[in-house]
């Protein structure tokens, strides 16, 4: 092979071809001349394309099956470090697995700005030398700042506040020398966090969890853990030490968490715990600290970073340790773009870089209680609330004995509840799973319910936003004054209940009592959510009213009555995740529920109390649902027991989104051929969003069968033709 040194692999020299995987949509590599220098494989190079300069990854040797002397050089090799060969394997095999263009993989995993452009400088501020020609009160403040943090810098902002002066007086002092002004790289490494910090003394059942954890850690081998507790059982301290033992071998951590909502309270954790606060990516995080996050994760220079799914596609130099916290959460699954489960791809990628995978929760997804239950996964339990906190005790409302008026949804056993706790002074919870004022606005006149003009959903009315929202696309419109359809005047009316009609409930009930809302559209930002619920934990609420925010693992140690609303919303339907949904919410709610000294109850209004799923609810009869659910499952040869995939066509023209549907399913041979089954077309779960027609086709296969090569092959027969577009998603989330 020309150009290619032996000694040292994956090395090309001057002149030698390489090919570049880049992140534009060809389905290809592209070939280029390595530069002089040379540039190993793995490395991020500036390639010409055209008139524009791409961004590239050295993916191997080149071909060269045309004329040599057309191809062109790679322009230069960037200043960051090349991609391992465990995350270039984790693309491949990522982009098998969910059927995806090995471009788009490398988009997800290039999701930080300006990786080209040459380190970008700050300045910095520290102190100088003399004193200034004149004292005044406020240079006098500045200098003090600076004394009182000996040899420190900061930057301009910080110092101005710290010092409590305008810019322009630090700027004044920079003239005479007395402050030193200086560049230094925005991308610097994070601070060290130190394993030894801050540790817990670990309960019994703890301690033995954190060992396992540990040796797993210390192998340096991959393998997965399921870690499973109730909320509030220490499950997050168990891993934490798994995260200590990581920083101790040196290599790096990554804790996914479902809610952005959730990080700050965890960083706050971990910094308790470690001394310092560790990276962190997700889309609130600026822009500029993305770059560097992104930078030092190749660099070695960030030990631990804590985020959201995408995380998983950061370019770890020597990844150790993933833990997925609240593994069973449906938003782990991006449902837009590349499609994938952040929960499965968190295996993947740790099966490739020889790392730990601990999976956390208190209400494990069907899928890894199989997997558990098969021998692939080790399982660690731990059986009871850290201290004294005991689970709550679970009780059902049986709403047909309860005759409540129209409009009204607290039952008078739920309120009598909610009245005690009032007068002794505790927290009470009421939960339903519905943002806004109510689901439905119909008019009285003639029956019309307001739709979306873009999607196939109800407009949802918010009072707080005065608007008429649809949750599917965003779209909001003003409420009309008129009947769209009978043009009949003020007949349009709320039919049912949302988050905020049942505070409006609420408030009637408790005019003396303090309310507290906690829905994800009433607050702007994750800082007014986080400040909202820090009051709330600090006993600044008597009566919380929220939507499935308040199920995510937040603390509050005063609430000691979950009442739900409605238990047998998540049972309707024809999904066959909806059960272990339902399950899996309902705990997770009712878990809230005395947390700290005081015992907590849980109460379930429902109209059909003697339902499966409500009775294994009620009976904390975990073990019991799980087989039911595996069994049924197993039955119909669904995940996790068979494969499925799906396959959504969507496009403006109905007809011919349903007649490509129709010719997919005409020529399945080769799906046939490997024992899968074709359903559909049919309407997709949502059949229409921003105007477009979806048309679904369901495929079903054993687990056994070679599934991605033969969709790949079924759909690879089709050219899309005008605005059609296809999707296929594996291991879909309802079926
Ligand atoms: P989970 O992650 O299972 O919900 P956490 O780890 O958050 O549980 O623990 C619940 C509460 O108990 C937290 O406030 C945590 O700080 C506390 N806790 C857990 N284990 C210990 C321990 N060994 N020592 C002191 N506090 C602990
Ligand atoms: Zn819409």
């Amino acid at each position: 092979m020309i150009g290619v040194n032996l000694q040292e692999p994956g090395f090309f020299e001057h002149g030698a071809l390489v090919a570049v995987l880049t992140a534009q949509p060809l389905d290809r590599f592209l070939d280029y001349k390595a530069p002089e220098g040379g540039c190993a494989e793995g490395a991020f190079v500036e390639v010409p394309l055209g008139p524009r300069k791409v961004l590239g990854v050295i993916w191997g040797p080149g071909k060269g099956d045309y004329n040599i002397s057309k191809i062109r050089s790679v322009n230069r090799v960037l200043d960051v470090a090349p991609m391992d060969q465990g995350m270039k394997a984790f693309l491949e095999r990522a982009a098998d697995y969910t059927l995806t263009p090995l471009h788009a993989m490398l988009r997800l995993a290039t999701r930080a700005p300006g990786l080209s452009d040459p380190p970008s400088m700050r300045k910095i501020y520290r102190l100088g030398e003399g004193e200034p020609d004149r004292q005044t009160e406020a240079r006098r403040r500045v200098l003090e700042a600076l004394r009182d943090y000996g040899g420190l810098s900061f930057t301009l902002g910080e110092l101005s506040e710290m010092a409590g002066v305008t810019n322009s007086v630090i700027k004044g002092l920079v003239k005479q020398g007395v402050v030193r002004e200086e560049d230094t790289p925005r991308d610097v490494p994070f601070a060290r966090l130190d394993p030894e910090y801050g540790g817990k003394t670990l309960s019994e059942d703890q301690a033995a969890g954190a060992e396992a954890l540990r040796a797993g850690v210390r192998s340096e081998r991959y393998g997965t853990t399921l870690l499973r507790g109730v909320t509030g059982s220490g499950k997050t301290e168990v891993y934490l030490e798994a995260v200590a033992e990581c920083l101790k071998v040196g290599r790096q951590g990554l804790v996914l968490l479902p809610e952005i909502a959730l990080t700050s309270e965890f960083l706050t954790r971990v910094e308790a715990r470690f001394g310092a606060r560790p990276a962190e990516w997700h889309s609130g995080v600026t822009m500029t600290e993305r770059r560097r996050t992104w930078k030092m994760v190749g660099q070695g220079g960030a030990s631990l970073v804590v985020g959201a799914r995408s995380a998983l596609f950061l370019p770890f130099r020597d990844l150790g340790l993933i833990v997925v916290d609240e593994e069973h959460d449906t938003s782990y699954k991006q449902e837009d773009g590349v499609l994938y489960n952040a929960r499965d791809m968190a295996v993947l990628r740790a099966s490739l870089s020889g790392a730990q995978v601990v999976l956390a929760s208190a209400t494990p997804s069907l899928e890894s209680w199989a997997n558990a239950q098969a021998g692939k996964y080790e399982r660690l339990e731990l059986m009871s609330r850290f201290g004294d906190a005991v689970l709550p005790e679970m009780r059902a409302i049986d709403m047909r004995a309860e005759d409540l008026a129209r409009d009204r949804w607290i039952s008078s056993t739920l309120k009598a509840a909610v009245d005690r706790r009032v007068l002794a002074g505790e927290q009470s919870l009421l939960f339903i799973n519905r943002r806004g004022y109510a689901p439905v606005t119909i008019c009285r006149a003639c029956g019309h319910q307001v739709g979306c003009d873009h999607c196939d959903a109800r407009m949802v009315e918010h009072r707080f936003l005065k608007r008429l929202v649809c949750h599917q696309c965003g779209e909001t419109k003003a409420m009309p004054e008129v009947c769209p359809s009978c043009e009949v005047e003020g007949k349009l009316a709320p039919v049912g209940p949302g988050v905020e009609r049942l505070a409006e409930e609420a408030g009637k009930l408790w005019p003396e009592a303090r309310l507290a809302v906690l829905s994800s559209d009433l607050f702007g930002s994750a800082r007014a959510l986080k400040e909202g619920i820090e009051t709330i934990a600090a006993g600044g609420a008597d009566i919380i009213i929220g939507t499935q925010l308040v199920a995510k693992g937040h603390n509050f140690p005063l609430l000691t009555l979950v009442g739900v609303i409605d238990a047998d919303l998540g049972l309707q339907g024809s999904d066959l995740r909806a059960a272990e949904r339902t399950f899996q919410l309902m705990r997770q709610v009712a878990g809230r529920a005395g947390r700290a000294e005081k015992p907590g109850v849980a109460m379930l209004q429902s109209y059909q109390p003697e339902h499966p799923v409500i009775r294994a609810i009620l009976a904390g009869d975990e073990k019991g649902f799980w087989s039911a659910e595996a069994d049924e499952r197993r039955h119909a040869g669904v995940p996790p027991y068979g494969r499925m995939a799906g396959i959504i066509l969507s496009g403006g023209d109905v007809s011919q989104v349903f007649d490509l549907g129709n010719a997919l399913a005409r020529n399945a041979g080769m799906l046939r051929a490997i024992g899968a089954e074709v359903y559909g077309p049919a309407p997709a779960p949502i059949a229409r969003v921003r105007g477009r027609h979806r048309v679904r086709l369901l495929v079903k296969a054993d687990k056994s069968a070679p599934l991605q090569a033969a969709l790949a092959q079924w759909v690879g027969q089709f050219r899309l033709k005008g605005d059609l577009r296809l999707a296929v998603d594996i291991d879909p989330q309802s079926f």
